[in-house]
């Protein structure tokens, strides 16, 4: 689908939604994606994006923001601590703070560096063995060890089970960011986001939608 078309769905969801034109961030997810379809759409002017591995990002983004100005990019992969100092480095957002050892790890490099990108806290709404993320039970109190590390958390994210209706989850984890006091909600993925728009998302993570399907490498 043409990024215009996309932001079209956007706009018309936010409006659906009475939600303020411009307030939900497109993150364009080109994990797997050649090249010359990321840089299609950087052409088209647009500048967020998205990777779930490090290694995929170190390889790719480096070069792209010497060849384009004001990239912002965003991890939205499992993190394994001993690529966190990398992980820090290239993005300027983290959506998948799930663990008090990753958190610690975070915090003792952003003082070390003297800067940390914006944090998401991982929420398993699913309560998916398989999925990381804090189990909803224990988001309250892991959302308070992070801040008390001063880690800058901008707000939760949540991969739905693929085979449960997402508003559910969508409404979770609104509904846990709200009682924490978080303004940022990361969720929504091609299949989903306008519901996830008209749930309160700020971020959405959209992929296949704008790229096509995911050449399999
Ligand atoms: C791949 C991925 C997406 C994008 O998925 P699409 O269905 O292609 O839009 C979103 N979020 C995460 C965490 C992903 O890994």
């Amino acid at each position: 689908m043409p990024l215009h078309d996309i932001k079209d769905k956007i706009a018309k969801a936010e409006k659906n939604a009475g939600r303020i034109a411009g307030s939900v961030t497109l993150i364009a997810v080109s994990k797997v994606q050649p090249n010359a379809r990321v840089k299609a759409v950087l052409d088209e002017g647009h500048r967020v994006f998205g990777e779930n591995k490090v290694q995929e990002a170190a390889a790719k983004w480096p070069d792209f923001r010497t060849q384009y100005d004001g990239i912002a990019l965003h991890l939205i992969g499992p993190l394994q601590t001993n690529k966190t100092r990398q992980a820090m480095e290239l993005a300027d957002s983290i959506h998948t703070l799930d663990r008090p050892k990753l958190a610690n790890t975070l915090a003792r490099l952003a003082q070390e560096i003297g800067r940390c990108p914006e944090l998401f806290i991982q929420v398993n709404t699913g309560e998916e063995e398989q999925k990381a993320g804090v189990m909803p039970a224990d988001a309250d109190s892991f959302i308070k060890e992070c801040r008390s590390l001063d880690l800058p958390v901008q707000g939760l994210m949540c991969i739905p089970p693929v085979e449960e209706e997402a508003s559910l989850h969508f409404a979770l984890l609104a509904k846990i960011a709200e009682r924490n006091g978080l303004d940022g909600l990361s969720m929504g993925m091609s299949s989903d986001f306008e519901k996830a728009i008209a749930l309160g998302a700020t971020h959405i993570r959209v992929g296949s939608a704008i790229f096509g399907e995911r050449v399999a490498t």
